[in-house]
């Protein structure tokens, strides 16, 4: 077990204020293997007064110099990524061949998109008699949740820097190691003291006075939607900038003429991904009348392959849920599958055969989902699947768009003409079109409740700017 007692603020790890602890447990076998400090207003206090002690420095700093350090940072991430894909495994869950590929190496990815951009982004345009200069927002309260815990530190740490801002970081509470090893980088890569602070803590506490300080000059938030309400109305009342990163319910429409199997399988491998804890998934999979059967057929199929397991093992797929009361959020929504009428044809809410430890949820299939039933419509964040049956293209449009979310989704057509023709009348910010791959630079964020702003590429860092003009 690894006890850690320090914050890092401004460029050295310090005591904390207060001597409260948050234990770190592994959910895949439920023993605590490690603890942070439970940082304090006082924590918070400090760690922000060092960031805008470094703010003058780091926003006058050449944006070469910026992106040298933000690309020794990629070099730092990089040369961890066995360290990181392994604290990713024991605090999260998450499958180990998954940790390297996505929880590691995604955000060495990111890292590297802004090691360049910020070389390379126009800070300066000329528009008509003005010189319009593009400065940072300042200081940057960063709060992130457990679900891809890295990839979201660095998606909102890199944009920040880059664009000339300090950041004080609050991670989430069940995933603050991998956190720890983030500072660990930043601190290798040479980045001026005060620059980046970590404090580890609970929401209601550490969040929560980062969220309301008053030396932040902006708060960038991932997380649940009632958590992202709250923040975002201090903010309002602060008159300060907010980005939200928040739920999501997003749909997979299969439209006739798609290759159905291969669109199925792709779905349903989507929401089986980090044991279904991922914003974007397409936990919605809408299909025509004509084919429905058979794709339920191709889901529960699909859905049976992903076999609970030891997360550490190279061959399993899928992992536990981060907590205890996740699990039980989860099957709660399958209970409550069950009771308003779906069909289970995979999976369910006990516990999956022969796991006698471990925060396991079996990977769920609903067939015979209406629009109107509470896993239709709500943010599960589980491994579970519902299918819905349209009419026509008008008739899933409409389904498509019945959500408060609107944060990602898919299309599958005949050819990537028809997909995109009905893309364009989705009411989200991301469609993958036939089975299009993630890009690390293409903006990323929510239409309607998902969210406020957007991250990721260039779209991201100029979150974090604002603009001053001079007239000549
Ligand atoms: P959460 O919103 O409670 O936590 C996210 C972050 O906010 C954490 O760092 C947490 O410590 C912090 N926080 C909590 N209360 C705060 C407060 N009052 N002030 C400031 N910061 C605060 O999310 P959770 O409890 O970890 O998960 C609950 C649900 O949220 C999940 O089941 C899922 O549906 C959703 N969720 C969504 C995402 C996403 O990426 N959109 C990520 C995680 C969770």
């Amino acid at each position: 077990m690894q006890a850690h007692n320090g914050m890092y603020i401004d460029g050295q790890w310090r005591p904390a204020a207060g001597a409260e602890t948050i234990e770190v447990v592994d959910p895949a076998t439920e023993e605590i293997i490690g603890t942070v400090p439970a940082g304090t207003a006082e924590d918070v206090d400090a760690a922000v007064a060092a960031a805008r002690a470094a703010l003058p420095g780091w926003a006058a700093a050449p944006p070469a110099e910026r992106a040298a350090r933000l690309g020794a940072l990629h070099d730092a991430l990089a040369a961890r990524r066995e360290e990181i894909a392994a604290t990713v495994t024991a605090e999260l869950g998450a499958p180990l061949s998954f940790s390297q590929a996505v929880h590691a190496d995604l955000p060495v990815t990111v890292a590297g998109t802004y090691a360049k951009l910020a070389a390379e982004h126009p800070f300066e345009e000329r528009l008509g008699n003005s010189r319009v200069l593009h400065e940072p927002v300042g200081v940057v309260g960063a709060i992130t949740p457990w679900n891809y815990p890295l990839h979201q530190i660095v998606a909102k740490v890199a944009p920040a820097l880059a664009a000339g801002c300090t950041v004080v970081l609050k991670p989430a509470e069940d995933t603050p190691l991998v956190a720890r090893l983030f500072a660990e980088a930043v601190a290798e890569a040479g980045v001026p003291a005060g620059v980046f602070n970590l404090v580890t803590g609970r929401g209601p506490v550490a969040g929560q006075a980062l969220a309301e300080h008053g030396g932040v000059d902006m708060v960038s938030f991932t997380g649940s939607t009632a958590v992202g309400r709250r923040i975002g109305a201090i903010a309002g009342g602060a008159v300060r900038r907010v980005a939200l990163e928040l739920g999501g319910k997003s749909a997979n429409v299969i439209l006739p003429g798609a290759d159905l199997v291969k669109a199925v399988k792709i779905g349903v491998g989507n929401v089986m991904a980090n044991a279904g804890q991922t914003c974007s998934a397409w936990t919605r999979m809408l299909v025509h009348a004509d084919h429905y059967d058979e794709a339920v057929e191709i889901a529960a199929a699909a859905a049976a392959k992903y076999v609970p397991g030891d997360p550490t093992d190279p061959a399993t797929r899928l992992g536990p849920v981060v907590n205890a009361g996740q699990r039980e959020r989860v099957t709660g929504y399958i209970r409550t599958g069950i009771e308003e009428g779906a069909t289970l044809v995979a999976g369910g809410a006990d516990a999956p055969e022969g796991v006698e430890r471990g925060y396991y949820v079996r990977p769920t299939v609903f067939a015979g989902v209406t629009p109107d039933m509470t896993i239709a419509r709500e943010e599960i964040f589980g491994p579970v699947l519902s299918i819905l049956r349209y009419q026509d293209a008008d008739d899933a449009a409409r389904i498509a768009n019945d959500s408060e979310y609107g944060l990602s989704g898919a299309v599958w057509a005949a050819d990537d003409e028809t997909a995109t023709a009905f893309a364009r009348r989705l009411q989200t910010g991301q469609v993958d079109i036939n089975g299009g791959r993630f890009n690390p630079l293409a903006p990323f964020g929510g239409y309607k409740r998902s969210g406020v702003g957007r991250e990721l590429g260039p779209h991201g860092l100029t979150e974090y700017l604002q603009t001053k003009s001079l007239q000549f």
